[in-house]
């Protein structure tokens, strides 16, 4: 018998219309931009520094980052990137002092960056409906994403009214390691009460991060088959894959 499920956020519960590279980065700009209202309050920005320059700086150590959290399992999350782009501005004495900046702040700048995300990301046609239905059985029900800003995944959840539905939501930023690593989730097994009873869990995600680390914890996997393919994707070569392609399907697999 089924005793809980854990879902990913993106692509499995939400989903982002018309994903494509060009419309990623201008998101990510806008909220950029917001990033740098912050720095003028803060008196940190100095004439200096072009908007441009930041972008590109900011972006650089994204991806580095983001290359490094991959290929670490590690999370490197947004303030933090924050927080070493302004160190090397300050370096090259183009930015103001920082010594004034706490962690909130750079919690802050984080959150405004990924503010236009929370725009673009809604749930799926059923995804209220599923999750209704599964508190109705008295399962648990818990969120892992691999994202870099706690903040904003509770955000998003909230901004549709479906945080209230878990019972625990963790992200790769909160929790320093990413998915595939297992213990991301044995942790979350923990949390809902459920430790000794993972293979009564399901995982249901759209990506090999989250069926591979799932079957590493010993619990069960859904995978949700996106309509399309990420470049550079994971191939997931598990023999009797269970596969949904609506959310609303994962509850033929609770009895
Ligand atoms: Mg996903």
């Amino acid at each position: 018998m089924i005793k809980g499920i854990i879902f990913d956020f993106g692509f499995t519960l939400f989903y982002f219309d018309n994903p494509s590279v060009e419309r990623y980065y201008e998101c990510f700009k806008k909220g950029l931009l917001k990033s740098i209202d912050i720095l003028k309050e803060q008196q940190v920005w100095n004439e200096k520094l072009s908007n441009e320059s930041f972008i590109k700086k900011f972006a650089k150590k994204r991806e580095h980052f983001f290359r490094k959290s991959i290929k670490t399992k590690t999370e490197f999350p947004t303030s933090l990137v924050f927080q070493n782009v302004l160190e090397l501005l300050k370096e090259e004495n183009v930015i103001n002092n920082i010594e004034h900046l706490k962690e909130k702040i750079f919690k802050e700048l984080a959150e405004k960056y990924h503010s236009c995300e929370e725009e673009e990301w809604v749930p799926f046609e059923n995804t209220r409906e599923t999750l209704e239905n599964l508190v109705e059985r008295n399962l648990k029900i818990a969120l892992i994403s691999n994202h870099p800003n706690h903040k904003t995944i509770e955000n998003m959840l909230k901004r549709h009214d479906l945080f209230k539905f878990f019972n625990f939501v963790l992200t790769s930023a909160k929790f320093g390691k990413r998915k595939p690593d297992p213990n991301i989730f044995l942790y979350t097994l923990d949390k809902i009460g459920l430790k000794n009873y993972a293979n009564s869990v399901i995982m249901c995600g759209d990506e090999y991060a989250d069926i591979i680390g799932a079957q590493r914890a010993n619990l069960q996997t859904v995978l949700f088959e996106r309509k399309y393919k990420f470049p550079f994707e994971k191939e997931i070569n598990v023999p009797e894959l269970k596969k949904i392609a609506d959310i609303s399907e994962i509850l033929a697999y609770i009895s």
